[in-house]
C-alpha cells in the first residue's frame, strides 16, 4: 500500500473520515520510525505542525475547501519558513533562523498545507549525492548502503519513505530529477519563471528553481497548483498557463504524440539496465500510438562545461553574502577581513569552497571573455537545439541519470565523476525548459547483480508546457505501476 495517498487523503480530508492532525501525527510517527536510517530531515517542531493542522481543521469544518488544505508536507532546508532554522546543510547557517515566508511556503500555508519538517541537503544545494552535508549523508531507502541523488536528497527521500505525500526541493541542475530517479519519485522542474524564487536560498539564479515532489504526477499537481502565479517579490516569474487544469489533472493523448529520441542521450556510458529499462518504457508509449522521433542535440557535447562555469560564477557571487556579518555563524578575529575569511574557512564545506574558487577565477579580469562569456554563447547554442527539435516533437524523452544510485562515499573524492551524474539533466536547465522525472522501471547497478534499483526517465517540454507534461506523464502512470511500488523499509 501506498503510505501517503494524496488524494485519497484530500477526500477523507472533506468528507470528515479524516483529520489534519491525525495524518500530520502519522507522519511523524513514520519519521519517528525510519530517521535513524535514513537522516533526511534536519528540523522539526511537532508544536508548530500540530498548531497548523489544528487551524486547517477548523477551516475544513468551516466547510472551506481548497485542495492542500490539510495535507502534510516536507520543505527543502533552502526554503525559509518563517521562526524555522534555514541552514542549507552548511555549518555557517549557524543559528540563523527565518524571520520570513518564501513566496512557495506562503502559498502552500494560505491553501491550508501543514508543513512538517525541513530536509537534509547537500551543501547550498551544491551536490549530487546528498553526502554534501553538514548534517551527515541521507540514506536511499531502496538500499542503505547507496545515495539517495542530490542535492534535494532529504525532500525526495520524505516522499520515497512515506513522511509526507508531498515535498518541495529546488533543481539548479538536476537537484529535483536525479534524486528522484534514484528513489522512485516523480519530480518537476518547471519552466523558469513558473515558482518564485523569493525567500529561496540563492545558488546560481539564473538556473534555480524550487521543483514539487510527490508519488506520482497527479498529488504532485495538486500541490504545485496552489504555488504558481506570478509573485510580485520575483521579477523573473510568470504565469502558467493551463494552470486550472492542474488541481484535477486528466491523462494526456498519447496517440500521435510525437515523442523525440535524442541521439546524443541514448550514447555510450549508460548502464545496460537502465537502457533496458527505457526502452521498455518507449515501447509501451509506441504500443500507446506515440510516434518516435530520432533527433539530435549536437551541443550537449559542451553541456557539463557550460553548466559548470556558469553555476560557479553566480555561486561565487551569491555566498559572498555569508561574511559572518549578517547571517548565521561569525568567527571573530583581530579585523574585519580576519573575520571575513576566518568565518567563511570554517563554515564552509570543500565542495562549496571549491566552486567559490571556481566561479571568482572565472570571472576574474583577463579571463572572463575565455571562460564566463563563452559559455553564455554555448548556453544560447544549446537552447538552439532544443529550439529545433521542438519544431519536429511535443516532448523529449531522455534517461534522468546514466546510472542507478551509487554506494555511499563512491564519488565523493572525484568532483568530476560527481559533475558527471548530471550529464542529462543540466541542458534543460541551461536552456529555462521544464522537465519530469518519472518512475520507469527497475535494474540492477553495475556492481551489484542481485539488486533491484530505481530507474527514472525524463520528459522534457518547450517553455510553459508544465501542464501538458504532468497530463503526459500521467497517462503513463495510468499505463504502468512502477510509481506504486515502495522500497522495503521493515518497520
Ligand atoms: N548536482 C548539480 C550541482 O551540483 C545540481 C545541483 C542542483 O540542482 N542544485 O550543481
Amino acid at each position: 500500500m501506498v503510505p501517503c495517498p494524496l488524494i485519497e487523503w484530500r477526500d477523507g480530508l472533506e468528507s470528515g473520515d479524516l483529520s489534519p492532525t491525525f495524518l500530520a501525527l502519522r507522519c511523524l510517527d513514520r519519521m519517528d520510525l525510519f530517521e535513524e536510517r535514513l537522516n533526511a530531515i534536519v528540523f522539526r517542531d511537532p508544536d508548530m505542525t500540530l498548531s497548523v493542522a489544528r487551524s486547517a481543521e477548523e477551516r475544513l469544518t468551516r466547510r472551506e475547501r481548497s485542495p492542500m488544505l490539510g495535507i502534510p508536507l516536507v520543505l527543502k532546508d533552502n526554503l525559509n519558513w518563517r521562526g524555522t532554522p534555514a541552514r542549507n546543510g552548511s555549518r555557517i547557517g549557524g543559528s540563523y533562523m527565518s524571520p520570513y515566508n518564501a513566496t512557495v511556503v506562503q502559498r502552500l500555508l494560505a491553501a491550508g498545507a501543514i508543513p512538517l519538517a525541513k530536509a537534509n541537503m547537500d551543501e547550498f544545494a551544491m551536490g549530487s549525492s546528498g553526502e554534501h552535508s553538514v548534517s551527515g549523508p541521507t540514506r536511499n531507502p531502496w538500499d542503505l548502503t547507496r545515495v539517495p541523488g542530490g542535492s534535494s536528497s532529504g525532500s525526495i527521500v520524505s516522499v520515497a519513505a512515506g513522511y509526507a505525500p508531498f515535498a518541495l526541493g529546488t533543481d539548479t541542475g538536476g537537484s529535483v530529477r536525479l534524486p528522484a530517479s534514484f528513489c522512485n519519485v516523480t519530480a518537476l522542474r518547471p519552466t523558469y519563471g513558473v515558482l518564485s524564487r523569493f525567500g529561496v536560498t540563492a545558488m546560481a539564479s539564473s538556473l534555480d528553481q524550487v521543483g514539487p515532489l510527490a508519488a506520482n504526477a497527479q498529488d504532485l499537481a495538486i500541490g504545485f497548483s496552489v504555488m504558481v502565479g506570478r509573485d510580485p517579490l520575483d521579477s523573473t516569474s510568470v504565469d502558467l498557463p493551463n494552470a486550472d487544469r492542474l488541481k484535477d489533472l486528466q491523462a494526456g493523448s498519447l496517440k500521435g504524440l510525437r515523442v523525440g529520441l535524442p541521439r546524443e542521450y541514448f550514447g555510450d556510458g549508460i548502464d545496460p539496465g537502465v537502457r533496458s529499462v527505457l526502452g521498455t518504457a518507449i515501447q509501451r508509449l509506441a504500443s500507446e500510438g506515440a510516434e518516435l522521433v530520432e533527433v539530435s542535440l549536437p551541443n550537449t557535447a559542451y553541456a557539463i562545461e557550460t553548466y559548470y562555469l556558469i553555476c560557479t560564477s553566480e555561486v561565487s557571487s551569491n555566498m559572498s553574502r555569508f561574511d559572518g556579518v549578517r547571517y548565521g555563524l561569525r568567527k571573530d578575529a583581530d579585523s574585519l577581513n580576519g573575520m571575513i575569511s576566518e568565518t567563511r574557512d570554517l563554515g564552509f564545506g570543500p565542495e562549496v569552497k571549491r566552486r567559490i574558487l571556481l566561479g571568482a577565477f572565472c570571472l576574474s579580469k583577463g579571463y572572463y571573455d575565455a571562460y564566463y562569456l563563452k559559455a553564455l554563447k554555448a548556453r544560447t547554442l544549446i537552447t538552439r537545439d532544443f529550439t529545433e527539435a521542438f519544431r519536429k516533437v511535443n516532448v523529449l524523452l531522455t534517461p534522468v541519470s546514466p546510472t542507478v544510485a551509487f554506494k555511499i562515499g563512491a564519488k565523493t573524492e572525484a568532483p568530476m565523476a560527481m559533475y558527471m551524474a548530471d550529464i542529462f539533466t543540466v541542458t534543460t536547465s541551461l536552456a529555462a525548459l521544464p522537465c519530469l522525472s518519472i518512475p520507469a522501471g527497475f535494474a540492477a547497478p553495475a556492481d551489484d547483480p542481485s539488486k533491484s534499483l530505481p530507474v527514472g526517465m525524463q520528459l522534457i517540454g518547450p517553455p510553459l508546457s508544465d501542464v501538458k507534461l504532468l497530463e503526459w506523464a500521467h497517462a503513463f502512470q495510468l499505463l504502468t505501476d512502477h510509481h506504486r511500488k515502495t522500497p522495503p523499509l521493515a518497520s
